[in-house]
């Protein structure tokens, strides 16, 4: 520790989960899309490579912002490119708000919840409170009235894959109009309602969602912030003092065809939406309980659920276990393909049946 300073001596880094290089796995454990980018991806990426990869990209992915801002403009609802924040993964784009709105101040978030928000408030010092969950796991909206600090929450809330209706998050910016709320919606397009449609109405919402999870892209890279004019300035210019160039060109133009292939994307979400239901309904007739999921991983109740992880590893089963108070008798398992759900249930067989 040599060289380090204090604030280097003192950070609790985030533990991903494990990355295997072995093909015959089957990996449930870091909520990755089982299917492959859209075959348009592909193909522009392809031809990028073939051409110009001399040149610095675009420090603001302007093309790549259009897109998005195509994606989600409707008859009733228009977002502009000024609204759009780019970051490398959405991970960079926490740890940019973290630092350009959280600091200093306090924070609010759920007690069981993501795990890298608390990692941030190491990093840059900021002190965060806490909030429990109610006793069926959901964050109750009694607890986020009248704060007196910001808010973050992923909605569906991650590890228990338990959404939160709209309704109920626009109380929660009534309620707090000094405060500034964040929405990670890193699992939205499982079926949960997205907030995006109040950005134009609450100038303390900020919207951040991810190409890792239901785009297929994780090795790409590629998060971004949704919500007013003066929020995106205030990333704009933290990123700008930090990379100016976050995101390759590779990256760029792999997330604009993503954004181009709605298709593909409705088509693949519905399949692991389709997959999910599948597996919690086998999981139910074995009477093993599953909490009530929007995501695509499920959060599903065992007795020794760390042996039972330890067991399906040993059998080439990848899920997430996580050895912590409330939530040891859980194992947290991602939605792959069918035959990789159907592997899944005749393992648990096995090991359910020794
Ligand atoms: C996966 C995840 C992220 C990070 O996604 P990247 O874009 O891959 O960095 C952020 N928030 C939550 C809740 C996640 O589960």
């Amino acid at each position: 520790m040599k060289f380090w300073s204090d604030t280097t001596k003192k950070l609790k880094p985030y533990i991903p989960g494990e990355q295997l290089n072995e093909t015959e796995i089957v990996k449930l454990n870091t909520n990755e899309n089982p299917f492959s980018p859209s075959p348009l991806v592909i193909q522009e990426i392809k031809k990028l490579v073939e051409t110009d990869l001399k040149k610095y990209p675009d420090p603001q992915s302007n093309e790549l912002k259009d897109s998005i801002a195509k994606f989600y403009t409707t008859d009733s609802f228009k977002i502009d490119n000024k609204n759009i924040f780019i970051g490398n993964g959405s991970d960079e784009v926490l740890a940019h708000v973290f630092m350009a709105f959280f600091s200093g101040k306090k924070l609010y978030f759920p007690n069981i919840t993501y795990s890298f928000y608390p990692v941030y408030c190491g990093l840059y010092g900021i002190d965060y409170n806490p909030v429990p969950l109610n006793e069926k796991f959901e964050i109750e909206k009694n607890n986020y009235e009248n704060l007196d600090g910001n808010i973050i929450f992923p909605n569906p809330n991650a590890p228990t894959g338990i959404d939160m209706p709209l309704d109920i998050i626009e109380e929660i910016l009534i309620k707090n109009p000094d405060n500034l709320v964040v929405v990670d919606e890193a699992y939205i397009d499982f079926g949960g309602q997205s907030a995006l449609g109040l950005i134009n109405k609450y100038k303390n919402l900020l919207i951040v969602q991810t190409f890792s999870k239901s785009r297929s892209l994780a090795g790409m890279r590629i998060g971004f912030a949704m919500g007013d004019n003066n929020l995106i300035e205030g990333l704009t210019r933290v990123k700008d003092s930090f990379n100016s160039y976050p995101l390759d060109k590779v990256a760029q133009i792999a997330g604009k065809a993503s954004m181009e292939d709605k298709k593909y994307f409705e088509y693949t979400s519905n399949k692991i939406i389709e997959n999910r239901e599948w597996t919690i309904s086998q999981l139910k007739i074995r009477k093993i309980e599953t909490l009530p999921s929007m995501a695509n991983f499920i959060f599903v109740k065992v007795d020794k659920a760390e042996s039972i992880y330890k067991k399906l590893k040993e059998r080439k089963i990848l899920v997430r276990y996580f050895n912590q108070p409330l939530i040891n008798n859980f194992l947290r398992i991602s939605i792959g393909t069918k035959k990789e759900m159907e592997i899944l249930i005749k393992n648990i067989d096995e090991i359910m049946g020794e």
